[in-house]
């Protein structure tokens, strides 16, 4: 993370924003039907939009174009037509980093203005891209920097597929690769904000982005990260089928309250009921606990043991975060040897626990972060200007 620091390829771009700034229909986040009927909108004949629509989803995500000049299997008539009604309209690019180790994070930005991040992991021959659901989070976890920004809303459809074909720009993996050897193969919903609570969008998103005849990435590559919004796990389960992350951090509702405070809504016996009955989980598919390693609050042996005793009969495995700090909070991350006790316990008792260290989750962890550095770079700048 630090490294992903003080390496800045590109730096705030003031080009506005295609979709922003006229009243141009955004394609992107659109799937086939409702390209269907935007095409029917604009007067294109009923007989054929469906195959209209078919070519432009196929332009637009399976072979990434950018605008319509380059869908060339199109005429140039039908094209300008296009181009006077609708665009292809990716997020800007505030912020673009690459740390050294090849984890790439960037900064988005949307027509009104708000921001969200988007962070790529590669490995030999795959790579998981993390991405946002909302502008901040409206719940407030304490260990979490993305609960303390102001700002909250929800992501579209468009915005949280449009993270994805930033990505996929930027990696020059275009038109989706065939062979199963991406670099950009997996997702997981474990950017800014919670997935659940934005279940609408999310799920049109991630059924676009599932679409074979588009991006194509499989439900199975798929894993989603909630906090714990227990109505809404269920018909995650059924209807996307995703695999499922939670970020249980506690073993005993006390604490949870106060690490993650939904949980004085939906308390721990609701949640892992809730794991239990979750549609899409197996023993090949298991379900991840998330477990964020914080010094002399929820580290022990005796919370190992009793998380064991907490999933017991889940096919899960464990997932151990060390806690990534930020400036103001009241936490800090267990000692190794901690955190190594505490994956014995885990493992011993037949669930794999690995220690996401230093790239990969603890990046991810970071979301919420770039954001605010940015932020306050441009209020430094700002404030030399006036000073001046
Ligand atoms: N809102 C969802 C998904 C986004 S957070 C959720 O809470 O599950 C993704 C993961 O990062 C969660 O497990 C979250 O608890 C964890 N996380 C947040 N802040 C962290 C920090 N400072 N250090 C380590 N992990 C953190
Ligand atoms: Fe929101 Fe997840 Fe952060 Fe909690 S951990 S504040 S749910 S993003």
């Amino acid at each position: 993370m630090t490294d992903l620091a003080i390496q800045p390829e590109v730096r705030a771009t003031d080009r506005p924003h295609a979709a922003g700034f006229d009243s141009r229909v955004n394609l992107i986040g659109l799937d086939r039907q409702e390209m269907a009927d935007a095409l029917l909108d604009a007067g294109e004949r009923p007989d054929k939009v469906k195959m209209r629509a078919g070519q432009l989803f196929h332009w637009i995500y399976e072979r990434g174009a950018r605008d319509f000049d380059a869908m060339t299997s199109i005429s140039k008539v039908w094209r300008a037509d296009l181009a006077d009604r609708f665009v292809v309209g990716r997020p800007d690019i505030s912020v673009a980093q690459q740390s050294s180790d090849g984890t790439r994070k960037w900064l988005m930005r949307f027509p009104d203005g708000h921001e969200a991040e988007a962070v790529h992991i590669p490995e030999a021959d795959r790579g998981a891209l993390c991405v946002s659901s909302q502008v901040g989070c409206t719940l407030t976890c304490s260990f979490c920097h993305t609960g303390t920004q102001k700002l909250v809303r929800n992501l579209t459809p468009g915005e949280i597929v449009g993270q994805v074909m930033i990505a996929r720009d930027a990696l020059a993996e275009w038109p989706s690769p065939r062979d199963g050897n991406r670099q950009l193969s997996n997702i997981v919903m474990m950017g800014m904000g919670e997935p659940l609570l934005n279940y609408d969008n999310v799920s049109k998103a991630l059924k676009i982005v599932m679409d074979e005849r588009g991006i194509a990435i499989s439900k199975r590559r798929i894993t989603l990260s909630t906090s714990g919004v227990v109505p809404m796990m269920k018909r995650c389960g059924e209807d996307l089928q995703v695999n499922l992350a939670v970020s249980l951090h506690a073993v005993n509702d006390e604490l949870r309250d106060v690490l993650v405070p939904i949980n004085r809504k939906h308390p721990l016996k609701e949640l892992i009921q809730a794991c239990r009955d979750y549609p899409a989980a197996n023993n090949a598919r298991r379900i991840t606990f998330e477990y964020v390693m914080l010094d002399g609050i929820n580290d022990s042996p005796a919370e190992a043991r009793e998380l064991v005793r907490l999933i017991s009969g889940i096919p899960a495995k464990v997932n151990l975060i060390p806690f990534n700090p930020w400036p103001g909070v009241a936490y800090s991350c267990s000692s190794p040897k901690a955190i190594r006790k505490f994956a014995e316990i885990v493992n011993d008792a037949g669930y794999s626990s690995p220690v996401r260290m230093p790239r990969g989750r603890d990046i991810m962890a970071a979301c919420g972060q770039l954001k605010t550095e940015s932020e306050r770079g441009r209020r430094e700048k700002t404030g030399t200007a006036a000073a001046q």
